[in-house]
């Protein structure tokens, strides 16, 4: 079977990846010619850990190609996953015109039965009005159908998500269409992933409401923390969050307290959720209330350093992490820009690093201004305070004591509360985190 890919960002790039480590044949195409020029070049745009080994045995297989042609790619197809971008538009809602773009190529080339699966993340009603865009622009008069199958992949995790998913999603009305995805993923059923086959609308929801239930945990436990926070060192939000995450009802992860969640899809869907369910005259209250205590949950930190240092005009900064989460170089929406940019309207001076997301953040900060260092060491140098905001490993075992030594001032927010707050004391940190008191 081959299949084509159309775009070939995160999502596409791991789908396309993954499905050809799966035995098929892929193409995966993209307008950005620069993208499809540098993977054709054996480079590979993104940090995802062990995607690159897997494009590189895939590529040499035969079994992986990149290309710009869009049609080439959707004539040998059997079935075109589309994986676009579905950016937030000014009201909320996603902007669909990547959709639209795709749809318009995709029914251009179109030459034989194909199914086309929506793998991004699209409003309730998309797929329907999806296949009659296809069905009114096609050129040749072909059969075709169209599928929801959104993606659940976690950047950081992707391959690992790809290869054992929680659960795979097929809304379709076809079962000529049903019985196409279930061959492409057959060797995912066979080690019994659960498969969920239902209606276009059920499908698309599903994945805004798992998003949603996830940024209610989140800014649920950032409350939490704050909450802890205000009670004392005696009411720490870790021994809390742990009890509460053994009630097998709740669970334990999405519990941990932070400075608010971030990233290309979280902040994004849950807004657009908000906009559906608005548009069909249903308010959909908790999820707003998670949206606005995520707004605000990066301030804490603003205010914990206000807390600890006065004024910060003219206070130097050290900022570790700045992507929106560890293992990804995906700096989108990311709390630690949020934290940057408000420490450069506060007049500080900003020195970060990041372990791999220093270029993406260089092009998101570029308005911003704020010193890119080395490392962590060159970051915190002369700094008056450090501010942790991405859980990177290499920054768990940081010598805290040569930190110290090097700093102005002697104050250590933990924003993710990865430090040991007896060693950063005993280093000689001022140290303040997310509900420890
Ligand atoms: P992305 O921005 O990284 O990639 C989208 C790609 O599509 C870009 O490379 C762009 O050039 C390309 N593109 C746009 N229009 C095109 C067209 N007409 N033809 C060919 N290529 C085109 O986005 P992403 O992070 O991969 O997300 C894609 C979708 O998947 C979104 O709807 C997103 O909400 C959803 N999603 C993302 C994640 C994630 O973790 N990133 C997880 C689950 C779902």
């Amino acid at each position: 079977m081959h299949v084509a890919i159309v775009g070939t960002g995160y999502v596409g790039l791991v789908a396309g990846a993954g499905f050809a480590d799966l035995g098929l044949k892929v193409t995966c195409v993209d307008i950005d010619a620069e993208k499809i020029r540098l993977l054709g070049e054996g480079k590979v745009p993104i940090f995802e850990p062990r995607l690159e080994e897997i494009i590189r045995r895939n590529v040499e297989r035969d079994r992986l190609h990149f290309s710009p042609d869009v049609a080439a790619a959707v004539k040998s197809a059997s079935a075109i996953f589309v994986a676009v971008g579905t950016n937030a538009g000014p009201d909320g809602m996603p902007d669909l015109t990547q959709i639209w773009s795709a749809a318009d190529l995709i029914a251009a080339s179109m030459d034989s039965y194909k199914v086309v699966a929506i793998k991004s993340t699209v409003p309730v009603g998309t797929a329907a009005a999806f296949e009659r865009r296809i069905a009114e622009r096609r050129t040749r008069s072909v059969d075709f159908d169209v599928v929801s199958n959104p993606e659940f992949l976690r950047e950081g995790s992707a391959v690992e998500d790809f290869f054992h998913p929680n659960r795979i999603v097929i809304g379709s009305a076809s079962k000529r269409a049903a019985a196409v995805m279930k061959d492409i993923y057959r060797p995912l059923y066979l080690i019994e992933t659960p498969f969920v086959f239902t209606t276009w609308e059920a499908a698309e929801l599903i994945k805004y409401a798992a998003n949603a239930f996830l940024a209610l945990k989140v800014s649920f436990v950032n409350e939490l923390a704050n909450l802890c926070g205000a009670i004392g060192p005696s009411a720490d939000v870790h021994v809390v969050a742990h009890a509460l995450g053994l009630d097998r009802r709740i669970g334990p992860k999405f519990l941990h307290p932070g400075p608010g969640f971030g990233g290309y899809c979280l902040p994004k869907d849950i807004r657009a959720l908000t906009q559906i369910a608005r548009r069909l005259g249903v308010e959909y209250r908790t999820v707003e209330a998670a949206i606005e205590v995520n707004d605000r949950q990066f301030l804490r930190v603003i205010e914990k350093l206000k807390k600890a240092s006065g004024s910060l005009a003219g206070k130097v900064i050290a900022v570790l992490g700045l992507s929106f989460k560890p293992n990804t170089d995906d700096v989108r929406e990311s709390r630690a820009l949020k934290i940057c940019e408000a420490l450069v309207a506060e007049k500080s001076v900003v020195r970060v690093f990041d372990p791999v997301a220093m270029g993406q953040a260089r092009r998101a900060l570029s308005e911003c201004s704020v010193t890119f260092c080395a490392d962590a060491y060159e970051a915190a140098l002369d700094s008056d305070a450090l501010v942790l905001c991405t859980e990177w490993n290499e920054f768990r075992n940081l010598d805290l004591e040569k930190i110290r030594r090097s700093m102005r001032g002697d104050v250590l927010i933990d924003a993710r509360n990865i430090l040991d707050p007896a060693k950063a004391k005993s280093a000689g940190f001022r140290y303040d985190a997310m509900g420890r008191g």
